[in-house]
């Protein structure tokens, strides 16, 4: 079956600098990288390059990023039919990176914010199985989606991220939320009101209920959109049929393959990939 994604797709510009800029500081940075990214755009790439049929719903801008995103969602094998072009700029994150390997990120949403209701219901919702949004976007379309998905027998998963408050009916419908760790604290008790919520523990693995699946044992080169790749992997389980808790551990071993990796979507990888490790 198909799998929807909602979310943001982001050219993500990063910058090496030996400090972190004070206020009204200039400080003299490497050479820029432009890297596709974004959320949404990671989570169906993670799924697609490990075999799912995904449809990816969005927005870019007329420019440069844009087709740098269009093309990374197409090489994946990711149907871009319902991917926008908006009249504002493509999403950026501006990502400085200090030696210490810290990020600071400053996200300026452009044509993600220009997402509506009216794009979600032009989506092919006959042919969905499951939907998985993340946030970046606006929050009523997100809601939006997953009452739709509810209206249409669509199982709905939320990475919601970065967290946001959400109107009581929506999650319920959650099968599974997934969030972080600081996720999970930001939430506090509705992170028990979804069906069901697995929350993701960066190096210690995730958790799922009362039960703990540790990570696989590597050695982390880059973290950057882990999250996205779980959550990609999870969702491609779940289309296959397979139990929410087999899904976790896959989607560990798929994480865990991309930290081991540079990048976001360039260190997802594909079935192949993964039938070579042990374990
Ligand atoms: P986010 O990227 O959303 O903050 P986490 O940091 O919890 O999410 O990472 C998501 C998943 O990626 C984890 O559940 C784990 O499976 C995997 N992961 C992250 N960091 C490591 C690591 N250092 N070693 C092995 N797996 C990791």
């Amino acid at each position: 079956m198909t799998i929807l994604v909602l979310g943001s797709a982001n050219a993500d510009l990063v910058v090496t600098v030996p400090h972190r800029p004070r206020a009204g500081e200039t400080v003299l940075g490497g050479d820029v990288r432009t890297l596709p990214g974004g959320k949404g755009a990671n989570t169906a790439v993670a799924a697609a390059r490990l075999g799912a049929r995904v449809v990816f719903a969005g927005a870019v801008g007329r420019d440069g990023h844009g087709e740098l995103l269009r093309t990374s969602l197409a090489d994946a094998g990711v149907d871009t039919a319902h991917l926008r072009t908006s009249d504002r700029p493509t999403g950026t994150a501006h990502i400085t990176v200090t030696p210490d390997g810290e990020n600071s990120i400053v996200v300026s949403p452009g044509a993600n914010a220009d997402l509506r209701e009216s794009d979600i219901d032009a989506l092919p919702w006959q042919d969905v199985a499951t939907l998985v949004c993340s946030l970046e976007i606006p929050v009523p379309v997100v809601c939006h989606a997953i009452r739709t998905a509810a209206g249409h027998g669509v199982r709905a998963v939320l990475n919601l991220s970065p967290v946001t408050d959400l109107p009581d009916d929506v999650l319920p419908l959650l099968d599974p939320l997934v969030v972080n760790e600081q996720e999970a604290e930001a939430l506090g008790t509705s992170v028990d009101v979804p069906r069901a919520t697995v929350i993701t523990l960066g190096a210690d693995g995730a958790r799922l209920g009362d039960r703990r699946f540790p990570a696989s044992r590597v050695r982390a080169v880059d973290t950057t959109g882990a999250g996205d790749a779980f959550t990609g992997a999870l969702v491609r389980e779940l289309d296959q049929g397979v139990t929410l808790p087999e899904a976790v551990g896959f989607a560990i071993r798929a994480a865990a393959w991309s930290v081991t990796r540079e990048g976001a979507q360039p260190s997802y990888p594909d079935l192949a990939d993964l039938s070579g490790e042990r374990g």
